[in-house]
């Protein structure tokens, strides 16, 4: 069958303005079982349009799919699914409302039904089938209601932030499961977001549309409304855009975003200067300044807050900004062990700003280095193995995040026995390249290779050394005083572990005097 016009969603025209900056393409793996059963359409073509409540916020997304070129008559039902909750969303399939499927020969009836099993089995989906076989054009139509601000955690969720909406595909879209396509696009409607509006969504290589089987839009950050935009100039591959209003200087904290994405290409090298979209939301209250970036790179989306919350200040949230890019450099070993994407995010993101000269020094020792630090010494899973520690998972922020302080203060120490042992010829960045290399050429870097890094640098005894620290924990990881530089010192200080009654020693940096 020969590609037809499409038919359209909703009014694209005049008020449709779509902006897309780019990333790296990412194919979906699926199952043998599901790809036997697939149909293979012409394309996905996916509009989004926000609607503002009476109070100018935005309460509901309309969303409407055309699937063209779709499966012959004979063939199974489309089935369609959306995930039952993600991680900091307790309903995303709940939120769906008013869905139809229709053919040209009118609407389809929908048998529905849920994963068995419970959120410890991984991401259920919610599943809709059509009662028949459905014509080659099909549309699906839904509102879905935007998540409640209060919900805090990883910006997945699409939340109302200022006089727009921003979060991920995950978060609210319908798509189908049986009928794969080798593109889709991506388009928002902005027709009832307030003049001057604009629309972006993290990838697409190829203008709005997407290279990848529908899902792929589902790891999509996505932003739309009246937001500020920076680059520095035309050719610049860093973009961001910020809706809302923060508590302090919205252009300058792009300014700064450009500046220390460049810094992160120009330190680390091996990556060049790839594109990156860097999405900002501002919900209303004070906000932790959480991120999260995507795993296959690209892109990130940062959450503000009308208000700083108590004990925040701007430098936090750069280091958030800086934590989330550095990830872009840093990946991810065979089996994402934190330790590595975590504690080398971290201890990059703790070291780096201040190099580039972007955050002063005490500011790098308070949130680069002495928040991760404290989280670490001060947890009681300081002593767990990462095995005990993946088991929690979500279950508990105070030892999920130990990996991120244990492997920062890991890398630190590493960085310092390169130094001393190359005479200051080398360090840990030199030792690593050959691994990044590997990365960025489609290689999948394990634990294996990291040892086998750390035996040709350091001997064996480094790899018994790495165990016992960080992959067993038996061995409390204790940098020297002059590992983050000669401009900060480690001190001893008492820390107090939730639910425990005695203060243990832990270490935090301080600034010095120095040359
Ligand atoms: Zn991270």
């Amino acid at each position: 069958m020969t590609r037809s016009t499409l038919p359209l969603c909703f009014n694209l025209v005049p008020a449709y303005k779509v902006i897309v900056a780019y990333g790296l393409a990412v194919l979906l793996q699926i199952s043998a079982a599901q790809a036997a059963s697939t149909h293979t359409i012409g394309q996905l073509q996916v509009t989004i349009k926000p609607l503002p409540g009476p109070d100018g916020k935005v309460a509901t997304l309309e969303v409407c799919e055309v699937l063209t070129d779709g499966a012959p008559e004979d063939s199974a039902p489309l089935r369609f699914s959306a995930p039952i909750s993600v991680i900091g969303i307790k309903s995303v399939a709940a939120s769906v409302t008013d869905l139809t499927v229709s053919d040209s020969s009118g609407p389809v009836g929908l048998t529905q039904a849920d994963d068995a099993g419970s959120a410890s089995d991984g991401e259920l989906y919610h599943h809709w089938q059509a009662e028949r076989a459905m014509g080659s054009s099909v549309t699906i139509r839904y509102r879905v209601a935007t998540q409640p601000i209060e919900d805090r955690g990883p910006p997945y969720g699409m939340k109302p932030a200022g006089r727009g909406v921003a979060g991920s595909g995950i978060s609210f879209l319908v798509l189908p499961e049986n009928a794969t396509s080798a593109t889709t696009t991506l388009a928002w409607d902005i027709s009832a977001l307030p003049p001057g509006s604009l629309g972006v969504v993290s990838d697409g290589p190829d203008g709005v549309t997407i290279p990848g089987p529908p899902s792929k839009v589902r790891d999509e950050w996505m932003l739309a409304g009246p937001a500020i935009s920076y680059s520095s100039n035309t050719a610049d591959p860093f973009h961001a855009y910020l809706l809302g209003d923060p508590p302090f200087d919205r252009e300058a904290i792009l300014r700064w975003s450009g500046q220390a994405y460049h810094a992160l290409a120009a330190s680390l090298r091996y990556l060049g200067t790839p594109k990156y979209a860097l999405l900002f939301r501002t919900l209303d209250g004070p906000s932790f300044g959480t991120g999260t970036a995507r795993s296959e790179g690209g892109s990130a989306l940062i959450n503000l807050g009308t208000a700083f919350y108590p004990g925040q200040t701007l430098a936090g949230i750069e280091n958030t900004i800086f934590h989330e890019m550095t990830h872009q450099w840093t990946g991810h070993l065979a089996g994402d062990p934190s330790w590595f994407s975590e504690g080398l995010t971290v201890y990059r993101a703790a070291v780096l700003p201040c190099r580039a000269q972007l955050m002063s020094t005490a500011d790098c020792a308070a949130w680069g280095i002495n928040v991760w630090a404290e989280r670490y010494y001060g947890s009681q899973g300081r002593n767990w193995s990462q095995a005990k520690i993946h088991e929690v998972n979500f279950g508990d922020e105070t030892i999920r995040t130990v990996p991120y302080g244990r492997g920062m203060l890991y890398f630190a120490l590493l960085n310092s026995e390169i130094l001393a042992k190359s005479d200051g010829r080398r360090d840990l960045e030199d030792a690593l390249y050959p691994l990044f290399i590997a990365m960025r050429n489609g290689q999948q870097p394990d634990q294996a290779t990291f040892e086998a890094i750390l035996g040709h640098e350091l001997g064996d005894e480094a790899v018994t050394a790495f165990h016992e620290m960080v992959i067993d924990g038996t061995t409390t990881v204790v940098p020297p005083s002059d590992a983050f530089g000669p401009c900060l010192e480690r001190v001893t200080v008492k820390l107090q572990p939730k639910g425990s009654e005695r203060p243990v020693d832990g270490y935090e940096w301080r600034p010095r005097h120095c040359q």
